[in-house]
């Protein structure tokens, strides 16, 4: 049985030499030159890529009468497909540090390896609330990994209502006293581990010299300590301030290898900032892929 079990374990923690988060053209531009290295790549995706959203490409090299940007989305993921590249559908919560490179986390699974490239585009959101930009510092946070310790024994509310907000919610629970997941209308299809879970729409948050109070569009209202956002997917931010990426002004810090400061991660796209255009984010989706395939092969010497 222990056998067994330690198989399971194994077969669930799959190992990879470089592992992409995003497939959009950054990540699958990566992807592509990876691959053809002959590294062991995994892209792992979920949610919408910016491209998908973009009707008609018309300044992209080669389509004389444009493409739209669902098409160009597609052929970018079944070109990677084509050439062997592994995809999994779901949503990376987070990257930790192990011995021997890292690990990434979605809801179902964990991966390992030598090297990460985060090519999750540019979205940060943020639920449109009165107070949530008054109150940012002052009781509303983004992370509960670097924030969750101010508010030890305290009672905490998370806004949310994916994955990414029953993980924060998760995390907080080592820490905080009390916690509510808030839906602020939306509904949710299960609930994961018995966590409060409250479905009022938010009308705003109140406080004096930091947040005290939430009030709902039926004016009940809740006293909190403190609350964090996790709308959506786990953004590029996230992931960076657990690994301790430097960004500046939402987007992660590169060099023009695309390495971050943390040797081994590397990004590329509309997360790095600058042209917010597909040239731009396939020229650094191939810099971050071959920068990463040099990392791995210096490690494995
Ligand atoms: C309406 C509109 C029109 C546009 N028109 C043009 C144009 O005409 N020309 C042009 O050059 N550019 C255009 N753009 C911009 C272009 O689409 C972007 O610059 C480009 O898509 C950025 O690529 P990216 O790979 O960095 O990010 P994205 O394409 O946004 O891809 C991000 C990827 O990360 C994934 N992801 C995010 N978080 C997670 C997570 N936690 N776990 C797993 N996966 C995750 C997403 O699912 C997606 O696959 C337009 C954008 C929009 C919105």
């Amino acid at each position: 049985m222990e056998v067994k079990m330690k198989n399971l374990f194994e077969y669930l923690k799959e190992m990879y030499d470089i592992i992409i988060i995003g497939a959009g053209p950054a990540g699958i531009s990566a992807s592509l030159y990876a691959k053809r290295a002959n590294m062991n790549v995994l892209v792992i995706y979920k949610g919408t890529s910016n491209l998908e959203n973009a009707t008609k490409i018309e300044n992209y090299y080669g389509f004389p009468d444009g493409i739209t940007g669902q098409d160009l989305y597609n052929s970018g993921i079944m070109q990677a497909k084509n050439l062997g590249v592994d995809f999994r559908v779901s949503e990376v919560t987070s990257i930790e540090y192990q011995q021997d490179g890292f690990n990434v986390k979605t809801p179902e699974n964990e991966y390992n390896a030598k090297s990460v490239i985060i090519s999750t585009g540019n979205k940060k959101l943020k639920p449109n609330i009165k107070g949530i930009n008054e109150f940012e510092g002052k009781g509303i946070s983004y992370c509960a990994i670097c924030d969750g310790f101010f508010y030890r024994n305290k009672k905490v509310a998370v806004i949310g209502s994916g994955e990414f907000a029953f993980s924060e919610a998760k995390m907080l629970s080592n820490v905080v006293k009390d916690i509510t997941i808030l839906t602020n209308g939306e509904q949710i299809k299960s609930v994961r581990n018995n966590f409060k879970i409250n479905t009022k729409k938010i009308k705003k948050i109140v406080g004096s010299e930091k947040v005290e109070k939430i009030v709902f569009e039926d004016l009940t209202e809740i006293d909190i300590d403190g609350i964090f956002i996790a709308l959506g997917e786990a953004g590029a931010n996230d992931f960076a301030k657990t690994l301790g990426i430097i960004t500046e002004n939402d987007n992660i810090k590169v060099n023009e290898n695309m390495e971050t400061n943390v040797p081994g991660v590397f990004a590329c796209g509309n997360i790095t900032g600058g042209l917010l255009q597909v040239s731009k984010a396939v020229y650094e989706g191939s810099k971050a892929g071959l920068s990463a395939v040099k990392y791995v092969k210096e490690i494995k010497k």
